[in-house]
């Protein structure tokens, strides 16, 4: 039997075999944080003094006090102990993409055959790691090939639990021996820092001053789960994480039954227990439901300091994959797994707060309207004149399917602000009134904004970068991307605009809220063209934004490439956040990780087309041919005909199949990435032809509607 049948009939017995969960206990709330070396352990097991410095770093951002790093390596220690754990490691998020960690174990020799348990301050602070196996972009210099990780104390110690023990895992940066940084953490960071700073400068000309600044981000999690039992057989989902075939099945999501359908026993049950980790790592997963496409799903937690809520969404990932396995599913969180059905996107939600008040939040007096409308221009400032850069921040090989793809986010970055906030704009760029106040005038810093509705009902799904009553939630990013890529983009170009504002009102002399207008109806007018809130998928879209002259990126080749322009390179120089140095390098890192990508998706198809398929088809072409002669000798009257048509076919698929995997292989060796994509594009219409041809029983390869559908 065809091992494909044999996955089918697993599941089958398996789906049986679940049982109907008897209620948990409702330990979860108890043991929400509970493997997180939080404001409690560091009371418990710092000394008072120490605990009350290591509390002031982590949440007012005061410089960490080195003198304490021995007292708390000592008592995150005693705490991983007590958890179970035997090892540490530094945790990062090298440029691969991906979280990186290095075990030590707490093993400290003492004599023969003895030993304690024991972690410095020095252990904790720093670390030291060969780097030269990590993307650098030539950063790295071969002879000096160390890496540097260093303790980032606002983002909490946690435990990783496996089945034999725990491991303790301290967040860090990673840096080269230059200072220069490996990793998407450190320029987070420095981005942070940098909007900070611009924003307390801006806040300043409204008589605030000095207080605390967060930056906030609520990542949306898409992905699909389908059984191991397909996946182990699908040779390109192994190794690139989605399908270069796969023929369309009858039925995928034209019915639009998935969409927050009730969700299955066996996903509910995989789906709590997702949830139960994560509560305990303290990360405040909120939201889960099936997404638009047959076995697509979709979690959210509840939005956090943007740093922490990166290092979380990196664990959400890690989480998902791992409890799948165990539960006899694979997560996938590539952007398009499957052609002809959605891709998975990470909705990343961004907002900042001064003093503990969302800015992005309509105000109830009207300086706090002016001020919300101010930051409001400046994010709108800062996307259309750095939509590039944005856009730079989200590309990918996996991305590329979804953006420039007619589906989900374009490639082309647009603004939505909703009906009310439009014509709010446009009474202040025209100086006229707004439909709901009668026929005064909007007066910047005197009026207060009409309520504005915080409904869903209004939302535009296509835009990119939508406002959504007190957000800004930016869709394109790809559902395997690091967010800290795309927000310390959105950071440093806001940064950069705030500034831009400031400047400008330093300049101008009069009365503030009188120039604050004025200033705000020029900004209107030279960035309105970034805001749309028609269809973001149409054509129509398209000629219109290049009408405008807003960049339509829609591959990586293209998206990238702002990252070597000289203006954006010294926009990020000049904030800290990257030096050129840094943005070439990632430049080269992204373009290989790009080309490499395309490289094994062809190599794979090429060894299934090969190896799998055309096996399958001779052998059926063969078989039908030899019929053909036998029935012609035997002088039979039927059946000929529909045998030598089935042949005709099969055979020119044949022929076909031969063909492009030729042109594929030639493109492999010319190292054209651009011919690669279009012949593996081209192979796989003929493939995906002969999968509706070929025998059903001996089609080796999992078919969409069994991954899709059958769990
Ligand atoms: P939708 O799917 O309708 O966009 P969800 O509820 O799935 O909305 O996700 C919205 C996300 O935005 C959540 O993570 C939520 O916590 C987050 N969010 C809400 N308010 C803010 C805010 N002020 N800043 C950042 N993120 C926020
Ligand atoms: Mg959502």
């Amino acid at each position: 039997m065809n091992n494909r049948i044999h996955a089918i009939n697993a599941i089958a017995e398996r789906t049986l075999e679940v049982p109907l969960a008897t209620l948990p206990p409702d330990t979860s709330i108890k043991t929400y944080g509970e493997d997180v070396f939080g404001e409690k352990e560091i009371r418990s097991f710092l000394p008072k003094s120490a605990a009350a410095k290591l509390l002031a770093t982590i949440n007012e951002g005061k410089p960490l006090d080195a003198s304490i790093s021995a007292d708390v390596a000592h008592a995150m220690k005693e705490w991983a102990l007590s958890k179970g754990a035997t090892h540490f490691t530094h945790w990062f998020q090298p440029l691969t993409g991906g979280t990186a960690e290095k075990h030590n174990s707490f093993i400290e020799p003492t004599g023969p055959a003895r030993a304690i348990q024991a972690f410095s301050g020095k252990n904790l602070i720093g670390g030291e790691a060969d780097a030269s196996s990590f993307p650098s972009g030539g950063l790295r210099s071969t002879f000096e090939a160390r890496g540097y990780t260093a303790w980032d104390p606002t983002s909490p110690a946690f435990i990783k639990r496996h089945a034999n023990g725990a491991t303790l895992c301290i967040p860090t940066a990673f840096c080269a021996h230059t200072g220069e940084a490996l990793d998407s953490k450190t320029p987070l960071l420095r981005s942070i820092q940098a909007l900070t700073k611009s924003l307390k400068r801006l806040m300043a000309h409204f008589g605030q001053r000095d207080a605390h600044v967060s930056v906030t981000l609520g990542a949306e999690q898409e992905y699909f789960l389908i059984d191991r039992g397909f996946y182990l057989q699908r040779p390109d989902l192994l190794q690139t994480g989605r399908t270069v075939f796969g023929a369309a099945p009858a039925k995928h999501q034209q019915l639009d039954d998935h969409y927050y359908g009730a969700i299955r026993p066996r996903i509910l049950k995989f789906m709590t227990e997702v949830e139960a980790q994560l509560w305990k790592l303290g990360i405040p997963a909120k939201t889960r439901h099936n997404e638009v496409a047959p076995a697509q799903f979709e979690l959210a937690p509840i939005f956090e300091d943007l740093n922490l809520a990166v290092d979380h969404n990196m664990l959400i990932m890690e989480v998902l994959q791992r409890t799948a396995e165990r539960n006899g599913l694979v997560c996938l969180l590539h952007e398009k797994p499957f052609a002809g059905v959605n891709g998975s996107g990470k909705h990343c939600n961004w907002s900042i707060a001064y003093n503990g008040r969302n800015l992005l939040e309509p105000g109830a007096n009207p300086k706090e309207n002016a001020i919300f409308l101010t930051v409001l221009l400046a994010v709108i400032r800062a996307i259309d004149l750095h939509a590039d850069l944005l856009r730079a921040s989200t590309a990918g090989a996996g991305n590329d399917h979804r953006l420039g793809a007619n589906e989900a986010p374009p490639a082309i970055l647009s603004i939505f602000l909703g009906d009310e906030l439009n014509a709010v704009m446009k009474a202040i760029e025209t100086g006229t009134s707004w439909a709901s106040r009668g026929r005064t005038r909007l007066k910047i810093g005197v009026d207060t904004l009409p309520p504005l509705p915080r409904d869903t009902t209004d939302r535009n799904r296509t835009s990119p970068f939508a406002f959504t009553g007190n957000k800004f939630e930016f869709r394109a990013p790809g559902s395997s991307q690091n967010c800290a890529q795309n927000q310390m983009v959105l950071n440093t170009i806001v940064a950069e605009s705030l500034d831009a504002l400031s400047d400008k009102l330093d300049a101008m002399p009069g009365e503030f809220n009188t120039n604050l207008q004025k200033l705000l109806q020029r900004l209107i007018r030279a960035h309105k063209r970034v805001l749309f809130a028609g269809d973001g998928y149409s054509s129509a879209w398209q000629k219109e934004a290049e009408s405008r002259g807003l960049p339509n990126l829609p591959d990586t080749l293209r998206a990238i490439a702002p990252l070597k322009v000289p203006s954006n390179q010294a926009l990020f120089e000049k904030y800290g956040v990257l030096t050129r140095n840094e943005m070439d390098s990632r430049y080269e890192i992204a373009l290989e990780d790009y080309e490499r990508r395309i490289r094994i998706e062809c190599g794979v198809a090429l060894e299934i087309a090969r190896s799998m398929i055309r096996p399958v088809v001779a052998d059926e072409f063969s078989k039908l041919a030899t019929a053909i002669s036998i029935a012609k000798k035997d002088g039979l009257k039927v059946g000929v005909t529909g045998l030598r048509a089935l042949s005709l076919k099969l055979g020119a698929g044949l022929d076909d199949l031969h063909v492009k995997c030729e042109r594929l292989d030639k493109s492999i060796a010319k190292n054209d990435t651009a011919a690669q994509r279009m012949a593996l594009d081209d192979l796989r219409r003929t493939v995906d032809a002969l999968e509706y041809l070929v025998d059903d029983s001996r089609w080796p390869l999992p078919k969409y509607r069994e991954m899709l559908f059958v769990s």
